[in-house]
């Protein structure tokens, strides 16, 4: 480290906000403190009282080894020089120039919260909606949570787009609510879907079965459904010789297997079928009277050269009256912060932002809506080594603020700590306890905001 460092002390630490509390906010708190060169001190802001983000409202509520992730999270919130302010939105309660004033550096890792469109007739129906949404509704959002959803006449879904987002929506409509029971999945969803209606769920892929994105162990799963069946069409998952020869990548020769071995699973009398369909995109919604989704128009596709998909002119309709689209997620500018509205990610080389003031980015608002939750922890580490370079070259220079200046300015503001949060975890597992559940999640804003430590 250069003499620069110097510029930060014990005493006057460096002092980075990192805005949103999901997996790449504390990964980058994390990397702050793993490293000993400079002293830091950080503070972690989300919207929401509750911190983990996705991994509370987006990683599927019967993957609940996936959400064991949040023990290691606990450390680094656990740490001295880690505090959480929840429920404080950046924009709004502190604007990005109180943010610039009062920290030495500030990390945007707020994720992308918003979807993508089909841009076919039909999706402003009543019973189209996005996956983004419905995931949140299941998982307890606050802002999702007051939807009014009933499934009790809806026999068919049709899910569009073949990512793990896909497979998690239908594999919930798939399962029964006595699976469902073990899972977190909030309270009035299990309720609309002990009562759902659902018989089929098509799972849409605009290309073949080589060029899905989900993942093998997230397939597998359709193969170990209580009480829904899968059903494939043989001549949709039909790859040359060539072709298999030529697969380099192992997840896609294992998907391929597995859907293949789909078709020799023993045939049983189950309620439910998944019907995994490949080579056809959406081209059309259709409505009843009410305007209500009653069937969704698809189009048969052939792959051209360059591995994109080419409509064939043969059309087909399904049955459905829930169309969830699951074609990817989509980041959302903060207020003056650089954003590149093509990519819709914060406007940055490598995590530092473009034009931006000692600013930085990491996770999917950084490099957009792929990767696990892992794949984080390694972005946000290379944004924190960025930063850390800045502070060693003397670019990245302390500023004025203080805590106690910042603690004013909040000083009106009903900031919910991490403590608050313990609080509200352990209200939310031992009701869940009660019910032979994992945890029973608080969904409104106002009944989590009166769950406070002491
Ligand atoms: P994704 O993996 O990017 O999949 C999006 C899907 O939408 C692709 O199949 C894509 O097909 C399709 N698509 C895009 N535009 C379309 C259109 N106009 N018409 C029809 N299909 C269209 O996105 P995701 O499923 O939202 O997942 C986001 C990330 O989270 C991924 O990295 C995923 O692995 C991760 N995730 C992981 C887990 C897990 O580990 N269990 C769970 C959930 C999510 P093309 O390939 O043809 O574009």
């Amino acid at each position: 480290m250069s003499q620069d460092s110097a510029a930060f002390t014990p005493e006057r630490p460096l002092r980075v906000a990192v805005i949103g509390s999901g997996p790449s906010g504390i990964y980058s708190a994390e990397s702050l403190i793993k490293q000993a060169d400079v002293p830091v001190e950080v503070d972690i802001y989300d919207r929401l009282p509750t911190p983990y983000g996705l991994v509370r409202y987006g990683v599927a509520p019967d993957h609940l080894t996936i959400k064991s992730v949040t023990k290691a999270f606990e450390k680094t919130l656990n740490d001295d020089r880690v505090r959480f302010l929840g429920n404080v939105e950046f924009g709004r309660d502190l604007t990005r120039e109180q943010m610039l004033a009062h920290y030495d550096a500030v990390i945007y890792a707020v994720g992308a919260s918003s979807d993508r469109h089909l841009g076919i007739p039909g999706e402003e129906l009543e019973g189209s909606l996005s996956a983004t949404e419905f995931v949140a509704w299941y998982n307890g959002h606050p802002d999702a949570a007051t939807r009014d959803l009933d499934l009790s006449r809806v026999s068919g879904v049709a899910v569009v787009g073949v990512g793990n987002v896909a497979l998690d929506v239908s594999r919930i409509l798939a399962k029964t609510a006595a699976e469902l029971h073990s899972s977190d999945i909030a309270g009035h969803a299990l309720n609309v879907l002990e009562r759902s209606g659902v018989k089929d769920v098509y799972i849409l892929g605009r290309r073949g079965p080589l060029q899905a994105k989900f993942t093998t162990k997230e397939l597998r799963e359709f193969g170990e459904l209580e009480a829904a069946g899968v059903d494939l069409h043989p001549e949709e998952i039909q790859v040359s010789e060539a072709e298999e020869a030529a697969i380099g990548d192992n997840v896609v020769k294992k998907n391929l297997e597995v859907l293949r071995g789909f078709q020799t699973l023993e045939q049983r009398d189950v309620p439910r079928t998944v019907h995994f369909r490949f080579l056809v995109s959406p081209a059309e919604i259709l409505g009843d009277e009410q305007g209500r989704v009653r069937a969704l128009r698809i189009q048969k596709n052939r792959l051209t050269e360059s591995g994109s998909a080419e409509g064939t002119g043969e059309f087909e309709e399904l049955p459905v009256q829930l169309v969830l689209r699951s074609v990817g997620y989509r980041g959302v500018p903060l207020p003056g912060v650089p954003f590149d509205e093509k990519s819709g990610t914060i406007a940055n080389q490598g995590g530092r932002v473009t034009g931006g003031q000692q600013e930085y980015t990491a996770g999917w608002i950084k490099r957009g809506p792929s990767g696990v939750i892992g794949t984080n922890r390694k972005c946000a580490a290379d944004t924190v080594a960025l930063l850390l370079q800045d502070v060693s070259s003397g670019v990245l220079t302390p500023r004025t603020g203080s805590r106690e200046a910042l603690a004013d300015l909040l000083a009106q503001h009903p900031v919910y700590t991490y403590e608050d949060w313990q609080e509200l975890d352990r209200y939310e597992t031992s009701l869940g306890a009660e019910a032979g559940r994992p945890r029973h999640k608080v969904v409104q804003l106002e009944e989590m905001l009166t769950h406070r430590r002491g």
